[in-house]
């Protein structure tokens, strides 16, 4: 065989790059300025509605407007569409229209977190608790004894509503979900880390102080349910139209003696919805119809009208293509999607768990996933050799750091995402997105490089 090694490796073999060796000076600053837009984003947005609400303040300054299907737009214009508070799309018309399809990035704002239930107040013992379900694949010992943040939305029997956010700010009061002490833990350790805390236990410390009045009973929950009275005019009955979530305190910190990560709360999978939003911001007049989708309940299952098995983003998409006297049908089927959500990042002290040559690391871009799913690619829709081949086309003429990765070792576990709703549609789509560490922890990990490449993935995707 001619020619020397060098050669050959260069020829012939994958090549993995690392983003701080490969990008210049310049690139990474943008990357650290990139990483400050995304770490406000992440603090204002710790629950879907709250990220509907950001996201929609942005692009309306940008000439986003309410899409309005009797009206007719032209290209360059810029539409957006809320499903219910909690999942919106936004769409920029494209010179051809839908008439060669639409291209599409999409995104789930939902993230792991402790819902109240539908009569959460109680009191036992002179404490006053809220009974909480959990929400999503969390391991619940981690949800124990840090400081979350109670939000959401109350709908009173007027039909009126209150939002609520309380516990962000450092003076205003926080809540926890209280743990036994090691010393009293004999029987709790010797438990498996998947029952040594119950779901039933993951009850809200909410005050400890009684009402002053005769011997009643329940005075620390009457006083509770005054104060809560006082502050947001609702009564206890109000809690079973409510929507409220409590999630991490924490802000979104750079990690690391070189700042090169953000450890914060809900990367999954607002590290993906931020820059796929900022890419459709930024991008002018493009070819095809582009779309960026912010959906809900990912986390459960997708499930649900603001999920991504619901039928709205069809119905917006044949909308659009009313405008152009085209089939939605027709449009799906020439349509081209990414779906963006993270993926596990090979983790140095859980080697064990991944296939070091197929999983996505920290630091080398934005990682394209081809399947998802569990049990022998169960629950995925695994994207063709064909469509993964014009991906990779794209990122490579746009100079994208990127990477493959597979969530896991064969067998591990594995889960699933939206991809496959959006393949069900007849649309082309494969999983992109950003590696994360301790995925679904009330404190993830990710690197910023890889959050920028995102967005120059999405940008790249869209031209
Ligand atoms: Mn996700
Ligand atoms: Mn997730």
């Amino acid at each position: 065989m001619a020619g020397n090694v060098k050669e050959l490796k260069e020829k012939l073999l994958l090549k993995k790059n690392h983003g701080g060796l490969v990008l210049s000076e310049d690139d990474l600053s943008k990357v650290e300025k990139f990483s400050v837009g995304y770490k406000e984003f992440l603090n204002k947005s710790k629950t879907e509605r709250e990220a509907v609400n950001y996201v929609l303040k942005i692009v309306k300054e940008k000439g986003f407007t309410e899409f309005d299907k009797s009206k007719k737009y032209k290209p360059g214009d810029k539409v957006y569409y809320v499903n219910r508070n909690r999942a919106i799309a936004l769409a920029v018309i494209g010179e051809d229209g839908t008439k060669n399809g639409v291209k599409m990035a999409i995104a789930h704002i939902d993230s792991p977190r402790l819902d109240l239930k539908p009569n959460p107040l109680y009191e036992n013992n002179d404490i006053a608790l809220f009974k909480t379900h959990y929400y999503g694949g969390i391991k619940k010992y981690q949800w124990t004894a840090i400081p979350l943040s109670l939000h959401g939305r109350v709908v009173k029997s007027d039909g009126s509503y209150v939002d609520i956010n309380l516990g962000e700010d450092k003076d205003e009061p926080c809540f926890c979900v209280t743990d036994l002490l090691p010393h009293l833990a004999k029987e709790q350790m010797n438990k498996t880390m998947l029952k040594g805390i119950d779901g039933e236990n993951l009850n809200v410390l909410v005050g400890s102080l009684p009402f002053k009045s005769d011997k009643e009973s329940e005075l620390v929950k009457l006083n509770i349910m005054k104060l809560i009275n006082e502050k947001y005019d609702i009564v206890e009955s109000d809690f079973v139209s409510a929507e409220l979530e409590l999630v991490p305190t924490f802000k979104a910190q750079d990690v690391g003696f070189d700042r090169s990560l953000i450890g914060g709360y809900g990367h999954d999978d607002r590290v993906c919805a931020y820059p796929i939003v900022e890419a459709i911001i930024n991008s002018e007049k493009p070819k095809e119809t582009i779309i960026t989708v912010l959906a809900d309940k990912e986390e459960i299952g997708s499930d649900g009208n603001t999920g991504m098995k619901s039928k709205f983003i069809k119905y917006f998409i044949s909308d659009l293509a009313m405008q152009d006297g085209m089939k939605c049908r027709d449009v799906l089927r020439k349509s081209k999607c990414i779906s963006t959500d993270v993926n596990a990042a090979f983790d140095p002290t859980y080697s064990s768990q991944y296939d070091a040559s197929n999983s996505c690391y920290i630091n080398r871009g934005v990682v394209v996933t081809k399947y998802t799913g569990s049990g022998g690619k169960s629950g995925t829709s695994d994207a063709s050799a064909e469509y993964m081949g014009e991906i990779r086309q794209i990122l490579d003429k746009a100079d994208i750091l990127w990477q493959t990765g597979e969530l896991g070792k064969v067998d591990a576990g594995g889960g699933g995402t939206i991809a496959k709703f959006v393949a069900n549609l007849d649309v082309d789509v494969v999983d992109m997105g950003v590696p994360v560490l301790s995925m679904h922890a009330p404190f993830e990990v990710i690197s910023k490089i890889d959050l920028y490449m995102l967005y120059k993935a999405t940008v790249a995707f869209f031209d």
